[in-house]
């Protein structure tokens, strides 16, 4: 059988994502000194081989599952953001270690390897719009207003994978967990054995539908805060009465997606089943058949019968590659115009050529690095994640 993969509608940032056009009102925001070759360059593939075979067992290079075609060809191994950390931390003999992912996860991964491994981002624009919603400072005063209403003693902060290092530091420092969209119910259940209330960062699709869905939470258990506004916008009585005190970040990708898109889906393919990641808004999540992480959804669409229908609510790059690899089923993106995450598309070839040229030449570029103290609090809320029962 065929595959049966229709390309979502191009919108004109994601043709510009893909390098087709080019946009000069755009600041990329950092350089690569010397020789960034151009993405039409056609001897790519072959520079990046050639430099990945002469950087030998030096090198180890991650791959995170909504990275382009591209660049997945070159990646050691594949995998979400704590899958990978996992992987850096497990090759200490790795002297490089090429993240292809966003730089979150490149932070995740110097805290859990050697001060001598180098691990690198490709492109130093690569964020993550997600984590950078949840800024240090903004954190402190929120807990300035918590600790002033008398709450902070019963609050346990948890912060999402998907968070900075500051913001790791900042919830190992009081006494909380790192948690992944794999193990946030198992978080949340050992947060509410510390304290009463829980502050959960910076995703509030995430802790909402952990919250609501796994823990039988009331919405009304949840509050927003946001922290543009004074006091986050709360009263100290719903922050005195809320269980779940949600930060106001989200993925612009997982947002995207409404309960039309599932509606329209399901009027047009009969049968079909929807499946979309915990990051997607609640009234999405509980329309769909399936909630899962990015490892729940490939585990998923491997295990489903030849001739299911899927409508798939992640990331296109990891969608689309699925559709490939699965010609058995029916499988499309959940919505009908093309949303990739463009921080996550700023790694490409011509990056990741340039990274491994300059580790060859003998100059090790944009690397990522936590100062000691906060990598410190931050392996301590990392650890007691990895201490869940
Ligand atoms: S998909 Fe969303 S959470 Fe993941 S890196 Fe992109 S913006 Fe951040």
């Amino acid at each position: 059988m065929t595959s049966t993969w229709t390309e979502p509608s191009n919108t004109a940032t994601a043709l510009l994502l893909l390098g087709r056009g080019s946009d000069p009102a755009t600041e990329r925001g950092v350089d690569c000194p010397g020789d960034l070759p151009a993405p039409s360059d056609p001897g790519l593939v072959e520079r990046a081989a050639a430099a990945k075979a002469a950087l030998g067992d030096r090198l180890f290079v991650l791959g995170h599952h909504y990275q382009r075609d591209e660049v997945i060809a070159f990646a050691d191994v594949t995998g979400d953001s704590f899958k990978l950390a996992r992987e850096a931390a497990a090759r200490p003999a790795a002297e490089f270690i090429v993240f292809c992912g966003v730089h979150f996860m490149a932070e995740s991964a110097d805290i859990l390897t050697g001060d001598d491994q180098a691990v690198i981002l490709p492109d130093l624009a690569a964020g993550c719009s997600m984590a950078d919603m949840a800024v240090l400072g903004q954190v402190e005063t929120a807990w300035e207003t918590l600790t002033d209403l008398g709450l902070a003693g019963d609050v346990v902060p948890v912060t999402y994978m998907n968070s900075s290092a500051d913001i790791k530091g900042f919830v190992g420092r009081h006494g909380g967990v790192v948690c992944t969209s794999s193990n946030a119910e198992r978080a949340l259940r050992w947060a509410y054995e510390q304290g009463s209330k829980v502050l959960f960062l910076p995703d509030q699709h995430l802790g909402r539908n952990t919250a609501v869905l796994e823990l039988g939470f009331a919405l009304g258990d949840c509050v927003l805060y946001d922290p543009h506004k004074p006091g986050g916008g709360l009263t100290p009585e719903q922050l005195r009465d809320a269980k779940m005190i949600l930060w106001r970040g989200h993925c612009s990708v997982h947002g995207r997606f409404t309960l039309d898109s599932v509606n329209e889906v399901r009027s047009r393919v009969p049968g079909v089943r929807v499946l979309v990641h915990p990051e997607c808004r609640h009234e999405v999540v509980t329309a769909a058949d399936e909630v899962g992480s990015t490892e729940y959804i490939i585990k998923a669409i491997e295990a489903a019968p030849p001739g299911t229908a899927w409508a798939v609510g992640t990331e296109l790059n990891l969608v689309r590659r699925l559709a490939l690899a699965h010609p058995e089923q029916q499988i499309m993106f959940l919505d009908r115009a093309v949303c990739y995450c463009s921080t996550m598309n700023r790694i490409d070839l011509p990056h990741l050529v340039w990274a491994l040229e300059e580790l060859v030449a003998g100059r090790v570029p944009n690397r990522i690095t936590v100062d000691a103290e906060t990598a410190a609090y931050a392996r301590k809320a990392l650890d007691q994640m990895l201490a869940l029962p």
